[in-house]
């Protein structure tokens, strides 16, 4: 069968290299891909973006099953035109999507769920998001409500900042809303679930990197590393985030007349403590998350999504590489407020079976490899433990090379220092 991949970053690449596995798959549509999926015999871009055209491609070609990657064509209801036109797909309505599309919507729904999260108030008037902020003091954090690509979020350690992001976020124009939380101290997790509409299936625990520089440094970015498993998620942490958060957030969205399906991500916070709190929702897979965990998993994935689209996922259990996956970011010159494009790569190793380079901002201009968006390539080694993969991958980035590259040389920090848990 052939399967398409709607969006072009990492996190398409590695389910499509992860999708294209299996026997039973002939090959695996990217639309519009990148420079690395255009190089995997396997895959096959299309350039296409709009989503009637996409639909109408995926009904020519007899596409077996499409999966959306990124949250801009399923906030734009790619689920429901797909479905309407009879084609399978896996991913949130355009009214699931609305947990990660607004976060003014999920607030309110956690708090109707009585889901855990921080406290927070919603302001469309910028003079009364001011006396707000006055009034909680900082540090305090500030999120657009819109989609902003994992950077519409301020957290401001002084009130200066944070009324200059309000001042930013609801410059945007008639309608603009920003939500205002309390900062939540801790250490964060990516829990990343399927969902069937019913049966909901965890993943494997991961960890991301945010911060643009090491020591969790700098400004927030898309992320800029991540590994599988993390190991801040016990069992006991695992069960508690099901039942005080997945299972509650599926349920919650049914009982307001709204399925989900797709994949879903939830941010925790876990405090000193070990209560975990919501960040935040995404309706996808998260980036680079995706990449380790798709290094992990075994067996056929595109079997697993069938069955969660058959709305059977009561009926796959998902088997893991027990070693540890780490990738590493490597972003352009200027990422994350202006990155640079047009930087010619070098270096990329042949893939082994421990060590995996999965392109993001990438195009292959008259067959030279170039830099194309803010985050590049993400570096992926399997190894026993953390410090063994991330020796496998540094060594291999030392032999990549692009003008103004830059990357975190601390990814999986937080899992070495990590005292040996019982
Ligand atoms: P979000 O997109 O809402 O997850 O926010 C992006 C990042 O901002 C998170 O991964 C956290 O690192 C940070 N962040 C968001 N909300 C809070 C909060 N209430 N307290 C502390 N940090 C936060």
């Amino acid at each position: 069968m052939k399967l398409l991949v709607i969006g072009s970053g990492g996190r398409e690449h590695a389910l499509a290299w992860k999708l294209a596995q299996s026997p039973r798959v002939q090959f695996v549509y990217v639309a519009p891909g990148n420079g690395g999926t255009a190089r995997d015999e396997r895959l096959r871009n299309v350039p296409l973006t709009d989503l009637e055209e996409l639909a109408e491609f995926a009904h020519k070609e007899r596409v077996a099953f499409t999966v959306v990657g990124p949250e801009a064509p399923l906030a734009a209801g790619a689920v429901n035109l797909f479905r309407a036109r009879g084609l399978k797909v896996f991913g949130p309505t355009r009214e699931a999507a609305q947990l990660e599309s607004s976060k003014d919507f999920a607030k309110a729904f956690m708090l109707r769920h009585k889901i855990p999260t921080a406290a927070y108030a919603s302001f469309e008037d910028a003079q009364a998001a001011h006396r707000y902020v006055e009034a909680q003091g900082a540090p305090i954090v500030i999120k657009a409500d819109g989609l902003a690509a994992g950077k519409g979020v301020v957290v401001a350690t002084e009130l200066a900042e944070a009324h200059a992001a309000i001042d930013t976020m609801l410059a945007e124009g008639a309608g603009a809303r920003v939500v205002i939380e309390e900062f939540l101290s801790g250490e964060e997790a990516s829990f990343i679930v399927m969902v069937d509409g019913k049966h909901i299936l965890p993943l494997a625990s991961s960890q991301d990197h945010k911060r643009l520089l090491e020591r969790d440094a700098g400004p927030n970015t898309g992320g800029m590393g991540a590994y599988s498993p993390a190991p801040i998620v016990t069992p006991t942490l695992h069960a508690r985030i099901m039942r005080e958060i997945i299972v509650p957030t599926v349920q919650g969205m049914e009982q307001e007349g709204i399925r989900y399906t797709g994949f879903l991500y939830a941010g925790i916070m876990i405090d000193a403590q070990g209560n975990p709190k919501t960040l935040e929702f995404n309706c996808r897979l998260g980036d680079p998350e995706t990449q380790p965990i798709m290094a992990r998993l075994k067996g056929d994935f595109s079997n697993v999504i069938e069955h969660a689209i058959a709305g059977t996922l009561n009926q796959v259990e998902l088997e893991w590489d027990r070693r540890t996956a780490l990738g590493v970011v490597l972003a352009a010159h200027g990422y994350p407020a202006a990155p640079r494009k047009g930087d010619l790569i070098a270096g990329i190793p042949a893939q082994t079976e421990h060590i995996q380079t999965f392109h993001a901002g990438t195009a292959l201009v008259d067959g030279r490899l170039v830099t194309a968006g803010g985050r590049v390539l993400c570096v992926v080694g399997l190894a026993d433990s953390v410090r063994s993969a991330q020796l496998a991958v540094y060594d291999t980035i030392n032999q990549i090379a692009f003008d103004g590259m830059q990357y975190r040389r601390d990814i999986g920090y937080r899992a070495l220092n990590r005292k040996p848990l019982n």
